[in-house]
């Protein structure tokens, strides 16, 4: 982790290093049983340093609460790419492309049961450029070996609430598959288990 960590913070493989004030390297348990992944980081995240710090990661550390998880001990977060893409637009395939190797690197060192894809951009590299996370949110997929299941991304619950309800429907499902695979006896006082 360290090595991948001073490869990041010295990167260049594309423009988007012209621009940053920090990359991402990732946050949590360095064997996390759930990985998740989001797109790239926002302004605030490039200010500190740190992956979902904004409004969208608020919201999602209280999706992680309801489900009795957390950052140190459960999840480890991390982006498609490491560094802050202008005005906070869509990486561009090049930039993804050129990012990936370190998230694919990072999941096999922390080596999770369950990938929560957070959105398009996630699903679309992770998966196939083929695939809608309007259609596929809430269906286990598998990514060499392991289970991953698209969710909306936290920025677009945001943008329309009414998609908050699928989201914890999905959430529910990811806390029931830690069960089924990490631990059993994992409750949370949110979600009834009968
Ligand atoms: S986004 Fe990724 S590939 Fe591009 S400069 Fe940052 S760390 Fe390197």
């Amino acid at each position: 982790m360290e090595s991948l960590k001073n490869r990041i913070f010295n990167c260049t493989k594309c423009d988007l290093y012209k621009t940053r004030n920090n990359p991402i390297f990732g946050e949590g348990s360095y064997c996390a049983p759930i990985f998740i992944i989001g797109e790239a980081p926002g302004h605030e995240e490039d200010i500190v340093g740190r992956p979902f710090i904004g409004k969208s990661g608020q919201l999602l550390d209280k999706i992680l609460e309801a489900c009795n998880f957390t950052r140190n001990n459960h999840v480890f977060i991390s982006n498609i790419v490491r560094c802050r893409p202008p005005e906070n637009r869509v990486p561009t395939p090049h930039e993804a492309e050129a990012c990936m190797p370190y998230l694919l690197e990072q999941i096999e060192l922390v080596n999770p049961k369950i990938l929560v894809l957070l959105g398009a951009t996630a699903l679309k590299y992770m998966v196939g450029s083929n695939h809608r996370i309007t259609k596929e949110r809430g269906t286990w997929l598998e990514i060499n070996g392991r289970l991953a299941i698209p969710v909306y991304h936290p920025a677009a619950l945001l943008r329309d609430p009414s998609l908050k309800r699928d989201t914890w429907e999905d959430f529910k499902k990811i806390f029931f598959k830690y069960r089924e695979l990490v631990n059993p006896n994992h409750q949370s006082p949110h979600i009834g288990l009968y």
